[in-house]
């Protein structure tokens, strides 16, 4: 038995009818899971299709993973297709958890970036897979490379660069059918950047270029890879990463020793010396 849905009903009905075609759905909506505080505030983009899903970036934590896969399964839609970003385990953690929830999943990156996580992905989920409350029954896989567009039920989206942002190579990803972007971490939004892979100017330069690319580009709702509660998905979160990084190079520039760096964070920044981000970035410049 066949079960139409009411786009497929209007297509199949209408224009596919009217023109011969057979009925061919685009995908229906974009949903955005953002994370805990634990997870970093990391956001997974959720593409529904007609019958099938697209997710963009996978979690950290075990619990906040365990959501995404929750929202996952709510659509009703077969989880087709996951595609990381970048090599931050922010992002791709959580494999394990949808890889044990869903069967015949494509897990997809940039070949760039799949080569990477084929040499290092396994030994960083067993190193950091204790302090995230991964159980033992839960199984990382690596991404394999995309060799095609990435696309979700005949609809291409465009996957970009990779791009300088918080670390050196990321892909965000246009979906122009819903005049969104997938930033990734070249966009935060009311929240700590991860600083400690930008102390040079090379790696200013290079996060600044992608701004400027994303910033130049068309769609109206831009998902940045983290978030505060309360931020819009919009061109917020372009401003609030170049202040951001306006201000780190600034507080690099007034410092001498690790305290001092510290200090200038705080003043400049509104970072907690002590939190995780804040000791990376620290350590990156000052080492204990
Ligand atoms: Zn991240």
């Amino acid at each position: 038995m066949f079960l139409l849905n009411r786009r497929t009903f209007l297509q199949t009905t209408a224009a596919g009818a009217a023109l011969g075609l057979p009925a061919q759905a685009a995908p229906s909506s974009v949903d955005v899971f953002t994370a805990s505080p634990m997870g970093a505030f990391v956001d997974s983009v959720v593409v529904v299709g007609d019958e099938a899903a697209l997710v963009i970036d996978a979690q950290l934590t075990q619990a906040d993973a365990t959501q995404l896969a929750d929202q996952i399964a709510a659509t009703g839609r077969r989880l087709e297709t996951v595609f990381i970003t970048h090599i931050h385990p922010d992002h791709l953690m959580g494999i394990a958890v949808l890889n044990q929830r869903f069967s015949s999943v494509n897990y997809l990156a940039h070949p760039a970036i799949a080569e990477i996580l084929a040499q290092m992905g396994n030994g960083m989920f067993e190193n950091l897979k204790g302090n995230l409350g991964y159980a033992g029954g839960d199984s990382w896989v690596p991404p394999a490379p995309l060799d095609g567009p990435l696309e979700l039920e005949g609809e291409a989206f465009e996957v970009l660069g990779p791009l300088h942002g918080d670390t050196p190579l990321i892909t965000p990803v246009s979906l122009p059918q819903f005049d969104t972007l997938v930033a990734s971490d070249i966009v935060y939004n009311g929240v700590d950047l991860w600083l400690a892979e930008t102390v040079t100017d090379e790696a200013f330069a290079g996060w600044r270029s992608a701004l400027d690319t994303l910033e130049a580009r068309p769609e109206g709702t831009i998902i940045p890879g983290h978030k505060g509660a309360g931020t819009v998905d919009d061109r917020s979160g372009i401003t609030h990463t170049r202040a951001t990084l306006d201000g780190w190079e600034e507080a690099l520039a007034s410092a001498s020793d690790r305290a001092s760096l510290a200090q200038a964070m705080q003043e400049i920044l509104g970072m907690d010396p002590q939190s995780f981000f804040a000791q990376n970035a620290l350590n990156a410049v000052y080492p204990e």
